[in-house]
């Protein structure tokens, strides 16, 4: 509030003789004798008087100004407005015994706020202090104060707004920015506040505990049951948690299906772990959402206080990485951090680095296996099998690296990658060999894919029926009608399509009618047992009887032996592919072993 103005106006008021009783105010009756000097004195008064009620009444906040023994009060309208009485009520030159008899005991200023406040006042104005501030009244509401002596001992003046309504608007805003909309509980920001305090009470020997927590399958049913069941169950789930929290502990909702716990008054390291038990517990039992029934589950992250982590970020890092193990462990779990945990992370972070790196600089190759028609013998192409030239680490195969290339999404442009050297490869080898290329489930999931081997056919110039692409079912999701669709979009080109690993994950016989497959590769697993076990045995003989009905091309994986390829040719399977012929090799090994194969084929 500027001050300014008021001391002008306690200018005024001390010119007028305000702290004085029996200042006239109104305009006075017409004096029987006329005395001009004291006629004009009372009219230069009378007008003084006029221009500062005027002031006075225009003023935005509640004026009060009082002498200095505290006796008498004079209050613009605002003022009389908040004590509950009408406009000309405090006039000048009111007792403020008087005014404080008049004030209600529950108005907005009610009488028990003014006395304490004059009570404080007369204590400040005894030591000649100004102040300023903010004061609750017994009804809850805030008013700002501006207390000021007047000058030369004439008394004081106190302004006061009713800033109730302001401060609450305040609290909500402030409401809204640390609390998540959805569930109503503390958001990232109030969360990261209340864990750099729970780390400085930890450093006081108050030992606490960060569980981060993740849902399983929560995206599945937002997607199925839709977003306004998601919704609910979010909501549900923060009940469910806050059920299981104690006072003094904060559940957050960090953001997506994530949520952290700070469990405070931690006597012993169990505890932690215990809740996270109960949590995933209780989050595992079904939820009605709008009519549906949905089953989630929670993987939990520990980090404790003060021993896993100096620094809010540093706890969080820690307790997101037992998280992350929870969920490669299975998920439905709690884990604890461990430092053991970071070296973990560190190496996957370098060797995530490394391969951003590894396509620009030409780490990557192709080595190609060939693949062999049994009756009669002849090679009919290679399928392409990816490796990493790694700078330090050698020759690396598809398994260490590929599942961070999925998730790292650095799959994209590696498939894209694979696809275009196999076609260019294929391009120049004799007579017509077919090439085959493995697909992730992320690149058929991914749109675009026919357009892109669409183009990447005509621009190596090889002829479309040369081109297998190699897809395993497991892993490509729920939605067969339009994985189907794709498929059909990628044979009318004319390249054919092989489900690889066959038999190995969940396969389903449905999936095998309705999609357009040309070839079925029977999983290593089953041909490892050709010869020794009779099941083995029964399985392949089924799925190449099952592959003739559908008239599917059947083929062996990982033959080794001859005795296992005898037992392929007893059980009529069509192709096979393994050691036995050749291991994968390198580009430029594939002429000759080309040449070596057709001989092979020959003499077979
Ligand atoms: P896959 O497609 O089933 O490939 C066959 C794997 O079995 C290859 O392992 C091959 O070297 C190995 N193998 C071949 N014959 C024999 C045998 O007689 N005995 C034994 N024990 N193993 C044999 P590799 O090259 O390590 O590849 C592993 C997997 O990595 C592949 O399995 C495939 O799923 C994936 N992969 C390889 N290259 C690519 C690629 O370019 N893109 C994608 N998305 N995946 C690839
Ligand atoms: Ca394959
Ligand atoms: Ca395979």
């Amino acid at each position: 509030m500027g001050l300014a103005w008021m001391a002008s106006l306690a200018r005024q008021a001390a010119a007028l003789g305000l702290s004085r009783p029996a200042a006239p105010v109104t305009r006075p009756a017409a004096p029987a004798v006329l005395v001009p000097e004291w006629d004009r004195a009372a009219r230069a008064v009378w007008r003084q008087n006029q221009r500062l009620n005027a002031a006075l009444t225009g003023l935005p906040q509640a004026v009060l100004l009082v002498d200095p023994e505290a006796r008498r009060a004079c209050g613009n309208p605002r003022f009389a407005a908040l004590c509950g009485l009408p406009a000309g009520a405090v006039s000048p030159g009111l007792p403020v015994a008087a005014l404080l008899r008049r004030l209600r005991r529950d108005g907005r200023l009610a009488r028990a706020d003014l006395l304490a406040a004059v009570r404080e006042i007369r204590a400040l104005s005894r030591a000649g202090q100004a102040a300023c501030g903010l004061r609750e009244t017994r009804a809850g509401r805030s008013f700002a104060f501006d207390f000021r002596p007047l000058p030369g001992e004439e008394g004081w003046l106190l302004a006061l707004e009713d800033v109730t309504e302001r401060r609450r608007a305040e609290a909500r805003i402030a409401h809204q920015a640390q609390h998540d909309p959805l569930t109503g509980l503390p958001n990232r920001a109030l969360f990261d506040t209340r864990l750099e305090a729970a780390l400085a009470r930890a450093a006081g020997g108050e030992a606490a505990a960060l569980l981060c927590l993740d849902l399983d399958r929560f995206k599945a049913v937002n997607d199925t049951l839709g977003h306004g069941a998601g919704d609910a169950l979010l909501r549900a789930v923060a009940g469910r948690l806050l059920a299981q929290a104690r006072e003094g502990d904060t559940v957050a909702r960090l953001g997506g299906d994530e949520f952290a716990i700070i469990q405070t008054g931690l006597a012993h390291t169990a505890d932690a772990e215990a809740l996270a038990a109960r949590l995933i517990e209780v989050l595992a039992a079904p939820y009605e959402l709008h009519g549906e029934r949905a089953i989630i589950g929670a993987s939990i992250g520990i980090a404790l206080l003060p021993q896993d982590g100096a620094a809010a970020g540093e706890l969080l890092r820690h307790a997101d990485l037992a998280l992350y193990r929870a969920k490669a462990e299975g998920r439905n779990c709690a884990r604890r951090f461990a430092p053991a945990l970071r070296s973990a992370m560190l190496a996957r972070q370098r060797l995530e680095q490394e391969l951003r790196q590894a396509i620009t600089r030409g780490e990557f190759e192709l080595h190609y296996q060939p693949q062999m028609l049994l009756q009669p013998r002849a090679i009919t192409g290679f399928e392409a099998l990816l490796r990493w030239r790694h700078p330090e680490l050698g020759l690396l195969a598809p398994a260490t690296f590929m599942p961070l290339a999925e998730e790292t999404g650095l799959i994209g442009p590696l498939g894209a990658w694979v696809l275009r050297r196999a076609c260019q490869d294929a391009a120049g080898w004799p007579g017509g060999l077919g090439v085959a290329v493995n697909l992730s489930a992320g690149q058929v999931g991914e749109g675009g894919l026919s357009e892109e081997v669409a183009a990447v056919l005509a621009e190596s110039g090889l002829t479309p029926g040369r081109l297998t692409l190699e897809i395993v079912e497991a892993g490509l999701g729920q939605d067969q009608p339009r994985l189907i669709e794709r498929l059909r979009r990628l044979r009318a080109l004319g390249v054919g399509i092989a489900l690889d690993d066959f038999g190995a994950g969940p396969t389903s016989l449905g999936f095998l009618r309705r999609a357009p497959v040309d070839k079925v590769k029977i999983d290593r697993s089953f041909i490892e047992g050709l010869g020794t076990e009779t099941q083995a045995e029964a399985i392949v003989g089924a799925l190449t009887g099952l592959c003739r009905g559908l008239g599917v091309t059947a083929a062996a994986e990982g033959v080794e032996t001859p005795a296992q390829l005898a037992r392929l040719g007893a059980l009529f399977c069509a192709e096979a592919q393994g050691f036995l012929f050749a291991a994968p090799q390198p580009a430029s090994a594939v002429p000759g072993l080309a040449h070596r194969l057709r001989g092979a084929a020959l003499a077979g």
